[in-house]
C-alpha cells in the first residue's frame, strides 16, 4: 500500500481518553473498519512482509477476528480463531494469561493446526500478553508462530520486547 493511503487510513483510527478506565488513551479502529479503502490498505499492509511463508492466520477475539478473517481472504490462507474460554464446543488447548487486573483465558481447537505456519494478528499492541498468550496457545496445538503483526503499537509498555521475535506494526504512537 502507498503512504498517502496508510496515512489516511491512520488518521481514521480515533483516540478516546480515559476509556474504559482514568489514564487510559483507548484507540478504536471501528472508523477504519467501515472505510473500505482504508479495511484494504491496512490488512494489505498487516500481511505483506510475511507474504508466502504463512498457511492461516490467527486471531484473538474479538478485535482480533476482523482483521484476521479480513487478512485470510486477502492471503489467501486458512483462519484460526482464538476464542475467549468457555464456548468452544469441542475439547480445546487453553492458555491463562495475567491481565493488569486478575487473569484471562484464551483457547481453541486444534484443527489443521499441527505443522501449519501461522501470522498471528491482533489490533493493538500494548503490554503483549494477549498476543504472547496467543502465541503460547498456537504452539501447544502445534503450529509455528512465524510472525506477529498488529494495526497499532502503543510505545513504551514494553510489548515488542516482551514479544521477541519477528513483529511487524503498521501503525504506532
Ligand atoms: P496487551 O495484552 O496489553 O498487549 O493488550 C492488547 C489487547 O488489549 C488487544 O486485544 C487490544 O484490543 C486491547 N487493548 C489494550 N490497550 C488498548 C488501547 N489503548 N486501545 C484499544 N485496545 C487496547
Amino acid at each position: 500500500p502507498d503512504a498517502s493511503a496508510l496515512t489516511r487510513a491512520e488518521s481514521l483510527i480515533t483516540s478516546i481518553p480515559d476509556y474504559p478506565k482514568p489514564g487510559i488513551m483507548f484507540r478504536d479502529i471501528t472508523p477504519l473498519l467501515t472505510d473500505a479503502a482504508a479495511l484494504r490498505t491496512v490488512v494489505e499492509a498487516l500481511v505483506e512482509p510475511f507474504e508466502g511463508r504463512f498457511d492461516a492466520v490467527a486471531g484473538v477475539e474479538a478485535r482480533g477476528f476482523l482483521l484476521a478473517g479480513a487478512a485470510a481472504i486477502v492471503a489467501n490462507v486458512g483462519l484460526m480463531p482464538i476464542r475467549k474460554a468457555g464456548k468452544l464446543p469441542r475439547p480445546a488447548a487453553s492458555v491463562e494469561y495475567d491481565l493488569e487486573y486478575g487473569s484471562a483465558t484464551i483457547e481453541m481447537h486444534d484443527d489443521n493446526a499441527a505443522g501449519a505456519r501461522v501470522l498471528l494478528l491482533d489490533d493493538v499492541l500494548a503490554t503483549g500478553g494477549t498476543l504472547a498468550a496467543g502465541r503460547e496457545l498456537l504452539e501447544a496445538v502445534g503450529s509455528e508462530v512465524i510472525g506477529i503483526a498488529t494495526l497499532l503499537e502503543i510505545d513504551g509498555l514494553g510489548g515488542r520486547q516482551a514479544l521477541g521475535g519477528d513483529v511487524h506494526a503498521v501503525f504506532r504512537v
